[in-house]
């Protein structure tokens, strides 16, 4: 099974599949589609049947139960990488029986003192990049755990299980792109995306979402007379940020605590403009952080003129929690799964969104598990072997019959 695993994510590894911000298209690059066809080839060679790729690049089949369940059980992974960082060219290392010293890639070095979390894994075996791409496993580990699941089953018909559906998405790292998927379709009783961290990891809180533009407009007039008539649209704008809480920054906040972070900034004498991602695991104190917004920008209006501040807030996603826990057996059918097979559950909250908090408010109940992956979203990223093989037992235990 280890080695299938490995096969599989070898060659998903190779194959180029960055999304990209800002397009108006799902997929946002066509070269999803280069993987979404060879994992249909997988599926199809496996025997799964109604194996389908969709014109916005979605692959999903159905391993139908051999067993009396009525029960159908999702499982998701998305196959593109992060934008920011190369895609191209993955080189994949294999470091087998991992000793615990410094890894030397070309230009860096996973160094277990700057990780310490790579002193867990001396005897095992890791995964890198080469040091100049994105590895990727974050989310073909989550790929290749899931195709492992379906090989097991196929090579073991007398081991009872569940409907199984899986789907390999496009655009996660951008966001959006599981909005146009077909839910309903889809059919399931509930689902989990395959897209943590940690082998043992369930997640199914994520933060509220918000966002907040703020413009503001100024008066841009000669320095020279400038006595009581200029108003300086980027010092307005630094008074405006100074009316928000410092301790409620990202780089102050862990665990449950929310943030208002500054993403970009820019500014002249006559108009400047900022923009803001607002999170919160609680909607309350996500609502008193956009109070927060409306009465700075409320205070710079009555202090320098109507109009002076704008503010646009939007809600962007909800946290799955409060859903999850109106129906919450997704969350109990994982835990046992992961108890049985004699590992700890670890139930930390995601500091972020995932694809699982949209399709949980379009109905689909998707709470997210670990993949085997570490360090995503640069070069520094690797996979081990042996908890992939984990994640992939986990996966079995969930769809076995119960
Ligand atoms: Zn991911």
């Amino acid at each position: 099974m280890r080695e299938k695993i490995l096969d599989y994510f070898l060659k998903y590894v190779k194959i180029d599949t960055m999304s990209m911000e800002d397009m108006d298209t799902i997929p946002s690059t066509k070269k999803q589609f280069d993987l979404a066809k060879i994992l249909v080839n997988d599926l199809n060679e496996l025997g799964i049947k109604d194996v389908k790729l969709t014109d916005n690049c979605f692959v999903t089949g159905i391993l139908p139960s051999n067993c009396n369940s009525k029960l159908h059980i999702g499982f998701l992974a998305h196959m593109d990488t992060i934008p920011g960082f190369s895609g191209t060219n993955v080189k994949p290392n294999i470091v087998k029986n991992y000793d615990g010293s410094i890894i030397k890639l070309k230009g860096i070095e996973l160094n277990p003192n700057q990780f310490p979390f790579m002193n867990n894994l001396t005897g095992k075996t890791l995964i890198t990049t080469d040091g100049t791409t994105v590895l990727g496993a974050d989310d073909k580990a989550g790929i290749a755990d899931i195709m492992g699941m379906l090989v097991y089953y196929k090579n073991n018909p007398d081991i009872k299980h569940v409907n199984i559906h899986v789907a390999f998405t496009p655009d996660e790292e951008i966001g959006g792109g599981i909005k146009a998927f077909d839910v309903k379709g889809f059919g399931c009783d509930y689902a989990y995306t395959v897209d943590g961290g940690l082998y043992n990891e369930i997640n199914y809180e994520n933060f509220n979402a918000a966002s907040c533009k703020v413009t503001i407009n100024g008066l841009d007039i000669h320095p020279g007379s400038a006595k009581g008539q200029m108003k300086n649209a980027s010092l307005i704008l630094m008074e405006f940020n100074s009316l928000l809480p410092i301790n409620e920054r990202p780089e102050y906040t862990d665990g449950y605590d929310g943030f208002n972070h500054l993403c970009s900034i820019s500014g002249e004498v006559g108009n400047a403009s900022a923009y803001y991602i607002i999170r919160n695991h609680s909607i309350d104190i996500l609502n008193r952080q956009k109070n927060d917004f409306i009465n700075a920008c409320d205070f710079i209006n009555k202090k320098y003129g109507d109009n002076t501040c704008q503010i646009e807030l939007k809600d962007a996603y909800l946290n799955m929690k409060t859903l999850i826990d109106k129906d919450p057996r997704c969350i109990d059918r994982a835990l046992n799964a992961i108890k049985k097979l004699g590992f700890i559950p670890n139930t930390s909250p995601i500091r972020g969104g995932t694809d699982g908090a949209v399709l949980t408010q379009m109905g689909l109940n998707t709470p997210n598990l670990g993949t085997g992956g570490y360090n995503c979203h640069g070069p520094y990223e690797f996979a081990c072997l042996e908890e992939m093989e984990n994640v992939c037992k986990i996966l079995i235990e969930i769809a076995k019959e119960s």
